[in-house]
Parts: C-alpha cells; structure tokens; sequence
C-alpha cells in the first residue's frame, strides 16, 4: 500500500505553494486534482506520472464523492505516492473529511499538507488584517453555498467585531446582503470581493453591505470578507461610523503602546 497525501495548493499564485507541496507533486506518480487548482501548478507534477481532473465544472460533477473516494483507495494500491491536490487549504471546504473516512476504513495511510485558504489569500490581497485589533476581535469562516451542508449559518451570530469571510458568494450578491441585514448587520459595513485572489485574475471590489446590491458579479472563484476590517480607510471609516471606538464588549480592551 502507498500513502496519500492530501495537498493544498494554495489560492492561485504557484509561489505560494509550500515546499513540501511542490517537493510531492514531483514525487506523485498519480495525482486527482480539483478545477479549482491552475495550470501553473500542474506543471510541478513529473511528465510521466498521471494526471486525473476529478472536479466539477459548471456546476456539473465529473466524479461522485464516492468515485472519488474509491479512486483514492485503488490508486494507494498501485502507486507509493499518491496526491489529492485541492485549492487553497484541503481541510477548508474541501470534502476531505470523507476522504479521510475512507482512507481510514481501509487502513490507507495519509497524511495532510496544509495550504494558504482562499480567505488568507484574499486577505493579503487586499492588504487587510482579519483581526485588526482596533476592529475585530474574531474571524469566523463560512459559506453561503447550500451544497456544503444543507443550510445557511445564522447570520445572527456575527457581532460587530467579527470578520467574516465568506465562501462561496453565489451568483446573487442581493441575497447576500438580504441575509446579512436579516441577521442585524448594518448598511455602511464594509464589504470587499475578492476575485481569483493571488492570481493572474486577480480583482478587488470594494463595498459595503448596501451598495452590494448594485455590484457586478466577479468571476468565480471570489469570496467576500465582511466586517469594519475590510476597508482601505479604515481609520477614517471607524472615525466617522463607529467614533473610532471598537464598540462591541466583546473586544479585549488591550493598552495602546
Ligand atoms: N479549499 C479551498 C476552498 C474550496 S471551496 C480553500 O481553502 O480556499 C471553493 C471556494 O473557495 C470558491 O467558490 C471561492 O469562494 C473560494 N476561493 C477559492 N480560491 C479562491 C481565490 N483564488 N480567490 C477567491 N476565492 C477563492
């Protein structure tokens, strides 16, 4: 039996693959991709080692999750190296809880390479901090698609101190807003839409949760960070808006040095 490697392929730019990801893609002698993972990358892998696309285009599944499992467990039969490279981080929105499941009931040894999640790379991107602590007291990371788990998460539970960044916006970004002003948020807070973040590709919207409603879609992938921290002018935003004063009591109330 070989070992499969879980891989993350960070979110767009190949440099920002870790070492240890590149080191495997030249080893692997098979790897299953996801769409989601570029060209660039995909050079890395040796020329004769094979190369199966196992992602979903336009919404259409090539490979069932259980194909996809199984395909795992018969590949670490045949080959020592055997990678599943998915986008961004493996463990963030990227099923591999059940392939874990399924390696594991087979006794498949793995092991998992972490990668740079989208919602980091959007976030350097945009050159803001998720926790500034004028502003954010925590980051809380969620998706507005249904396909993930059946339900939405309850917008409620996001205080004026949370950062959230959210995957999966969908085509219609006036729902979203609809589903932000439903769990309490505000009109003015900022929002910005981060588009193939890291990549060639790479577009920034800035916007706040009432003007969402009139932005134009950005291509997929695009996630959206939402929160006081997702402004370039912060100071002057959390002047005007909030008194320059983190007004939630869930901020620590930390000295200013
Ligand atoms: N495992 C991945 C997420 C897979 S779900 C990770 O850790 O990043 C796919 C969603 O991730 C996309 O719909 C989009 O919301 C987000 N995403 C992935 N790559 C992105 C990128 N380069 N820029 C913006 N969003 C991205």
């Amino acid at each position: 039996m070989g070992k499969v490697y879980l891989v993350g392929a960070g979110p767009g730019d190949p440099e920002l693959l870790t070492v240890k990801a590149a080191r495997l893609l030249a080893r692997a002698r098979i790897v299953f991709h996801d769409s989601l993972v570029s060209h660039e990358i995909l050079q890395l892998v040796a020329r004769d080692a094979e190369v199966i696309d196992v992602g979903k285009r336009c919404g259409q599944k090539l490979l069932t999750q259980e194909e996809i499992n199984s395909l795992l467990v018969s590949a670490a039969r045949n080959h020592d190296v055997v990678v599943r490279l998915k986008g961004g981080d493996p463990l963030i929105f990227g099923r591999a809880g059940e392939e874990i499941e399924a390696l594991r009931d087979i006794g498949v040894e793995f092991e998992v390479v972490p990668g740079i999640t989208a919602a980091l790379g959007a976030a350097a991107a945009a050159g803001i901090s998720l926790t500034d602590r004028r502003a954010a007291s925590q980051v809380v990371i969620s998706t507005f698609s249904r396909r993930m788990g059946g339900t939405l998460m309850d917008f409620s539970a996001i205080t004026s101190t949370t950062t959230l960044a959210l995957y999966m916006p969908g085509p219609d970004y006036t729902e979203v807003a609809h589903r932000l002003r439903e769990g309490g948020l505000s009109d003015n807070l900022p929002c910005v839409i981060v588009s193939n973040a890291t990549g060639a590709e790479q577009q920034i919207r800035w916007t706040n949760i009432a003007r969402l409603v009139h932005e134009e879609k950005l291509p997929a992938p695009a996630l959206m960070i939402v929160g006081r921290v997702a402004s370039r002018k912060f100071r002057e935003i959390s002047k005007a808006l909030w008194n320059g004063e983190p007004d939630d009591h869930h901020v620590p109330r930390t000295a200013v040095s």
